[in-house]
């Protein structure tokens, strides 16, 4: 017997039809003798729906406070739905919305971080035998109004219970069977992976392989919780989310795109002491994301500062430039929309030179400039024209694994 918290994603929960299925799974756990918590997403689209909703009252944007009252009513509705399929099938069940299930949070609305749960309630409903059917991506804050954790939250809400309660395992199902080495909608030989280390998955995650919310591997990581991404449509083991894991004959965990990127130039600035000083903590400031960084010299005193941010922040960034002009000597600044960012991410590099000449070489081969590069132990990215972009992981995807 054991305990086992299991997520399903809205795809998983899409209609009735799918609400049984994930009922199925859920009962089958179950009636083995195992306790079982579950929580949900919004059905398909509801939370892109409601959204919408939102910005048909107040085009030029509704309270956050409001907009996570909005939102959260998306897994109230799965939440029941799920109950409902379970109770039809048979077995006692009970759905509790994110403040029922003791989710505090802080007062950040529609980005709130969980700041404890309280496991009463849940402790209690699973002595008496309930299967628990929680509403992921929700708590509560300090004054009892209802927060949201951001997009794609109920991960972090899944792992946070399975952290909370000491669960045997966390399974977080999907609709893909597991977290595969590139796109495999993009790259015909793409494999989909048994293990992977969390390091590597945070990689993965913010580079764009979107199958597991950021936030929530880094709290898996945090307290260790063992993760299993899977697919709620077949039935067959998916990826392994673990602290290590064994390295296979390569060294490239996976390779990903970024295509959310803006490249922003600084030309002409003075070469003085204090000038990327002045750039990034008004750029800080603005609370926009630097990703690279690149600064060169030129012969006549000045230099130029370029910067990588995302698409959506590009505008944004050239506004908090342009506000210190006065303050900032330069010529020009240029924005450039159509790049994207291409990775690869493996813990096994740290300990093999040549990773970064194989990638230069496989992208040298295709015919494609490298605009800028930056590396970390486990990973090395590259920013390239938007067009390569597909091109470019294809190439290096079988430069190291395909
Ligand atoms: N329903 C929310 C969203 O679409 C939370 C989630 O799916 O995890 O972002
Ligand atoms: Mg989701």
């Amino acid at each position: 017997m054991a305990l086992i918290v299991k997520k399903f994603g809205g795809s998983s929960v899409a209609d009735a039809q799918r609400v049984f299925n994930v009922a199925n799974i859920i009962i089958n756990d179950y009636k083995k003798g195992n306790d079982v918590i579950v929580v949900v997403s919004a059905q398909g689209d509801t939370t892109d729906d409601l959204i919408e909703k939102a910005e048909e009252i107040n085009p030029a944007g509704a309270s956050k406070r409001e907009m996570d009252m909005l939102l959260s009513a998306g897994e109230q509705i799965s939440i029941a739905l799920l109950a409902m399929a379970i109770e039809k099938l048979g077995c006692p069940v009970i759905s509790l919305l994110g403040w029922q299930a003791g989710f505090n949070t802080d007062s950040h609305h529609s980005i709130a971080r969980i700041k404890n749960l309280n496991t009463e309630r849940i402790r209690n409903e699973i002595a008496k035998k309930n299967i628990v059917v929680v509403a992921g991506f929700q708590g509560i804050n300090k004054y009892d109004d209802i927060t949201t954790l951001g997009r794609g939250g109920s991960d972090t809400s899944a792992v946070a219970i399975a952290a909370s309660m000491n669960a045997d395992l966390c399974q977080i199902y999907t609709d893909v069977d597991g977290v595969y080495t590139a796109d495999p909608r993009k790259v015909d030989t793409a494999r989909k992976m048994d293990e992977i280390a969390y390091d590597e998955m945070l990689e993965l995650a913010t580079l764009g392989a979107q199958v597991l919310n950021n936030r929530s591997v880094e709290m898996a990581k945090k307290y260790n919780v063992e993760l299993e991404v899977l697919s709620s449509l077949e039935n067959k083991p998916g990826t392994k989310v673990k602290e290590t894991v064994k390295m296979e004959k390569t060294l490239i965990r996976g390779v990903a795109k970024d295509s959310n990127v803006a490249r922003i130039s600084v030309v002409g600035l003075e070469d003085t002491p204090g000038v990327a000083f002045k750039i990034f903590n008004k750029i800080a400031q603005y609370k926009i994301n630097v990703d690279i960084i690149l600064q060169s010299v030129g012969r006549d005193s000045t230099k130029d500062i370029t910067f990588t941010v995302p698409r959506d922040q590009g505008k944004l960034a050239v506004e908090a430039i342009e506000s210190i002009k006065g303050g900032l000597n330069y010529k020009d600044i240029v924005v450039e929309e159509d790049v994207a960012k291409i990775s690869v991410v493996g813990a096994g590099m740290e300990s093999h030179p040549g990773v970064a000449s194989k990638m230069f070489e496989a992208l040298y081969d295709a015919g494609i400039n490298i605009q800028m590069i930056s590396t970390s132990e486990i990973k090395i990215s590259v920013l390239i024209d938007a067009k390569y972009a597909d091109k470019a992981v294809k190439v290096v995807h079988d430069a190291f694994i395909g």
